[in-house]
């Protein structure tokens, strides 16, 4: 059994890595809004467990046993997202904060009882794959909105940027997982995107926004 802040470390080190950023102790220290030193002794007992490997000039990284463990918690989340949203009724910029513990609960009867109830979902609610019970990842080929060129058509996959200011801003433009849009201009001046959603009128979207947005091909 490992403690919440373990897995917790675990799950920071697994999202940097999945990034594509590296898992240096200051990088897990600012992710978990704690103190380096704490991320120090928590590596050191990790490594001690063999879930993680720690080398000073090249960070952290996970053993294959950690890397299930970070899977695990990553499914759980995801299924409890899922749960949240589609049978309890939250909107999609109120469950990351709930499932950050329900995440935690590790009984494994509970979580595949869940999987089933939930029809075995391959996404969660902003877009983002859930590992099964071995923790193999569906994958699909996107892009970010801000790769794309005027006359392309689009449709939204996932938000990578789960904060709820940036939900809610899509809720209030009518955006979410699986609307069909067209880009239609981009603007050099401030990185911004003219956007037609296939119902509905053309607005213009941020450089910031249209970062954040993943697409696959409509
Ligand atoms: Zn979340």
């Amino acid at each position: 059994m490992l403690t919440r802040s373990e897995e917790d470390h675990i799950k920071a080190v697994y999202a940097l890595l999945q990034e594509g950023e590296s898992a240096f102790t200051k990088d897990i220290a600012e992710r978990l809004r704690t103190k380096a030193s704490s991320v120090t002794d928590m590596l050191k007992k990790l490594s001690g467990k063999s879930l993680l490997k720690h080398e000073p000039y090249y960070g952290a990284k996970l053993t294959a046993k950690g890397q299930a463990i970070a899977l695990q918690l990553v499914r759980r989340h995801r299924l409890w997202e899922t749960f949240l949203v589609e049978r309890l009724g939250f909107g999609w910029d109120e469950v990351h904060e709930v499932a950050e513990q329900m995440e935690h609960v590790a009984n494994e009867k509970l979580i595949d009882k869940l999987d089933e109830y939930l029809g075995h979902p391959h996404f969660d609610p902003h877009g983002d794959p859930i590992p099964d019970k071995q923790g193999k990842l569906r994958t699909r080929k996107t892009k970010r909105l801000n790769t794309c060129k005027p006359g392309e058509s689009v449709r939204i996959a996932a938000v990578s940027e789960t904060t709820d200011g940036l939900l809610r801003l899509l809720d209030a433009k009518g955006l979410r997982i699986g609307t069909t849009l067209s880009v239609q201009d981009v603007h050099a001046f401030d990185g911004s995107m003219d956007i037609k959603p296939q119902r509905g009128s053309a607005f213009s979207l941020s450089k910031d926004v249209i970062h954040h947005l993943q697409v696959e091909n409509a």
